[in-house]
C-alpha cells in the first residue's frame, strides 16, 4: 500500500515536526521540553503564595523541585551554590547536587533607581536576613545572599512597605528595565525615558500575560546621549535621538544579547515618541511570546528569532500584528563621545552637581549601603542610582555640599576618582554563589585591580576589564577591552586549575564590536594580574594619540 500524503493535511502554518521550534503563533502549544512544561502547569508568578503558605513555615525540605530550581525564579529568587564544590565538578553534577539551602535574592531596580528610606531598607534586610551582603550588578539590580526561605515573606514586607520589588527579578520574564542612572538631571540629555519605564513596569511586570516567555527579556531605555545602558546587546532597547520633524524620541533596537552566542542587536529603523514606547514595548514582547523559539533553551532568545528573520520583517510583523499601524522612519544614534560610566563631580542642568563613585566590582554591605543613605540625606539628595558599570551615583546635590559628601564617600572606599583599573574592572558572581560558575570572580578581580593599582599607579588610559566566572556572561565577556572567560586551564606544572580564556578589543557605544577570542590566550587565575599588567605595560608603550584599547 502506497503512502497517502494528502490524506492528514496539516492546518494551515502549522509546522511539520522537523520545523517545529516550539513557537505558539504556528500553533505549537505542547511544550517540548521540561521548562515549558511546568510554566504551562503553573505561572510562575503563582509559586508566591505557596512561599507565604507553606514553604515559609515548613521549611527548605517542603520545597516541591519544580518551584524550587524553576518558578522561585519568577520572584527574584536562585538557590546559591553549595560551598565547597570546585569549578571541575560544576558540569558533572546533578543541578540538586549543587543546591545550597540559601537563597540568592535580587531585588529589580528599574532605571537603576534608590531613594534614601529604599536604601536604608535594602541595607536594613541586608543586615538582618542576608549577612550583609549586598552586590551592584552590571543590570542595575542589588543582589542579597544567605537568604533563608523562613525570611523571604518579612523581606517581601520590609521591601515592598518601601516602594521595592523582586517580581519577574528573574525567570521567563520581563526583567529590569535599564535606564539612564543620569535620566532628568543630565545637562547634554536628549529626553528622559523615565516616564516610558514607569509605564512599563506599572503596567506589564507581574501581568500573567507576560510570564511565560521562551527565557528571560532584557529590556534597556535611555535619552542620554553617552549610550549609557549598553543598549546593543539587550532584547529590545530605545535609544534617544532627535527626528528631523518631530523632535526628540526614541532609535528601536532588537535581537541584542551576549551569553555563549554574541548577537549586535539590530535597528529596525523606526522612532518612536516618549508617549508610544510602551505600545511598541508590548508589541515586540509579544512577539517574543508568540514567535520566540520554546524548543531549545539554549535558542530560545529573541536574538536567534531577529537573526533569522533580519529587522525588516520584525518590523513589518510588529506594524502589521501587533501595532496595526506604520511606524515613522528615524535616524540612527550619533556614536558616543567620553565616557559613559558617569563617574566624578558632573553640573546637572538645574545648576545642582551629580556624584559618581566606584565600589569595587559592585561589592559593598548593609552597613556601607546604610552610610550611603546617612551621606546622601545629610548631603540634602534622596535620589541614589545604580549604573550597568556596578557603580554608584547620587544626584541632587548643592555646590556646597559636594566636598564634604565625595569625602564622605571616600572614607567608605567609593572613590569618585579611582584608578582606572578600579574604574574598568565589573566581576560576575562567580563561584562564591553561582551554581553554573567554574572559577571565583568577585575577590581575585578585586585582588587584581590592588596588584595593579600598586604596579602602575599612574596608568591613566580607559581600560575595561571584564570578569566572568563560565562562558555565560553575565559580566559581558565580549564587550570588554580585557574580556576573561572563566574555565578550568593546564597550569605550567600539568595541573588542571582555574583561569580565564582571554578575549581581547570589545567595545559598546555607536561602533560595536565583540572582543576577539585568541588563541594561546589562556591565563591561569593566579597569574592574572601580572597577565594585565604586562598588556596594559605593552599599550601605554605602544599607543598613539587618542588610541583606544579596543
Ligand atoms: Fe554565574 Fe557564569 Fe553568570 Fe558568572 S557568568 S554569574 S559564573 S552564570
Amino acid at each position: 500500500m502506497s503512502a497517502d500524503t494528502t490524506s492528514t493535511p496539516r492546518a494551515a502554518g502549522r509546522p511539520t515536526r522537523t520545523q517545529d521550534h516550539g513557537q505558539w503563533a504556528l500553533g505549537s502549544r505542547e511544550p517540548l521540553n521540561p521548562n515549558e512544561r511546568f510554566k504551562q502547569e503553573d505561572d510562575g508568578l503563582n509559586v508566591r503564595a505557596r512561599i507565604e503558605e507553606v514553604y515559609a513555615r515548613e521549611g527548605f525540605a517542603s520545597i516541591a523541585p519544580q518551584d524550587l530550581r524553576g518558578r522561585m525564579r519568577w520572584w527574584g529568587l536562585y538557590t546559591q551554590r553549595k560551598p565547597g564544590i570546585d569549578g571541575g565538578r560544576t558540569a558533572v553534577l546533578e543541578p540538586h547536587e549543587l543546591d545550597d539551602e540559601y537563597f540568592m535574592l535580587r531585588v529589580r531596580l528599574d532605571g537603576g533607581r534608590l531613594t534614601v528610606a529604599q536604601t536604608r531598607a535594602v541595607a536594613e534586610v541586608s543586615r538582618r536576613f542576608a549577612r550583609s551582603t549586598a552586590d551592584i550588578t552590571d543590570r542595575q539590580n542589588i543582589q542579597l545572599h544567605w537568604v533563608r526561605i523562613e525570611d523571604v515573606p518579612e523581606i517581601w514586607r520590609a521591601l515592598e512597605g518601601a516602594g521595592l520589588s523582586t517580581t519577574e527579578a528573574c525567570g521567563d520574564t520581563p526583567r529590569v528595565v535599564l535606564g539612564s542612572p543620569v535620566a532628568g538631571v543630565a545637562a547634554d540629555e536628549i529626553i528622559d525615558g523615565t516616564p516610558a519605564i514607569d509605564a512599563i513596569t506599572e503596567r506589564y511586570v507581574g501581568d500573567p500575560a507576560f510570564s511565560n516567555l521562551p527565557r528571560k527579556f532584557k529590556t534597556a531605555i535611555s535619552g542620554n546621549p553617552h549610550l549609557d545602558v549598553v543598549h546593543e546587546i539587550n532584547d529590545v532597547s530605545f535609544v534617544g535621538v532627535v527626528h528631523p520633524e518631530h523632535g526628540p524620541g526614541f532609535d528601536v533596537w532588537v535581537g541584542g544579547g551576549l551569553s555563549t552566542s554574541a548577537h549586535v542587536a539590530q535597528r529596525l529603523g523606526a522612532w518612536v515618541p516618549l508617549a508610544e514606547v510602551p505600545e511598541v514595548w508590548a508589541g515586540v514582547i509579544g512577539i517574543f511570546r508568540d514567535y520566540g523559539y520554546r524548543r531549545l533553551r539554549n535558542r530560545a532568545r529573541l536574538k536567534y528569532l531577529v537573526a533569522d528573520w533580519g529587522a525588516q520583517r520584525f518590523r513589518d510583523v510588529l506594524e502589521t500584528e501587533y501595532l496595526h499601524r506604520p511606524l515613522l522612519d528615524g535616524p540612527a544614534p550619533a556614536p558616543a563621545e567620553g565616557r559613559r560610566d558617569h563617574l566624578g563631580v558632573h553640573r546637572q542642568k538645574d545648576g545642582r552637581f551629580y556624584v559618581g563613585v566606584s565600589p569595587t566590582v559592585g561589592r559593598i554591605s548593609g552597613e556601607v549601603l546604610d552610610r550611603v543613605a546617612d551621606l546622601v540625606e545629610a548631603a540634602g539628595s534622596d535620589r541614589v542610582r545604580l549604573t550597568v558599570e556596578q557603580k554608584l551615583l547620587v544626584l541632587d546635590v548643592a555646590a556646597d555640599r559636594v566636598d564634604a559628601l565625595v569625602a564622605g564617600l571616600a572614607g567608605l572606599g567609593l572613590h569618585a576618582d579611582p584608578s582606572e583599573f578600579r574604574r574598568g574592572t565589573i566581576a560576575c558572581t562567580g563561584i562564591e554563589y553561582c551554581k553554573l560558575a567554574i572559577v571565583e570572580t568577585k575577590a581575585r578581580a578585586a585582588r587584581t585591580v590592588a596588584a595593579l593599582e600598586a604596579a602602575l599607579p599612574t596608568f591613566e588610559h580607559p581600560l575595561t576589564i571584564n570578569v566572568n566566572g563560565c562562558p555565560n556572561s553575565c559580566a559581558r565577556i565580549q564587550t570588554a577591552d580585557i574580556g576573561l572567560k572563566g574555565q578550568i586551564v593546564t597550569d605550567d606544572e600539568g595541573r588542571q586549575v582555574e583561569g580565564f580564556q582571554v578575549h581581547l578589543g570589545g567595545t559598546l557605544g555607536g561602533q560595536a564590536s565583540f572582543g576577539r577570542k585568541l588563541r594561546g590566550h589562556k591565563v591561569v587565575g593566579d597569574e592574572l594580574p601580572a597577565y594585565v599588567e604586562r598588556l596594559a605595560r605593552a599599550f601605554e608603550a605602544g599607543r598613539e594619540a587618542d588610541e583606544t584599547f579596543a
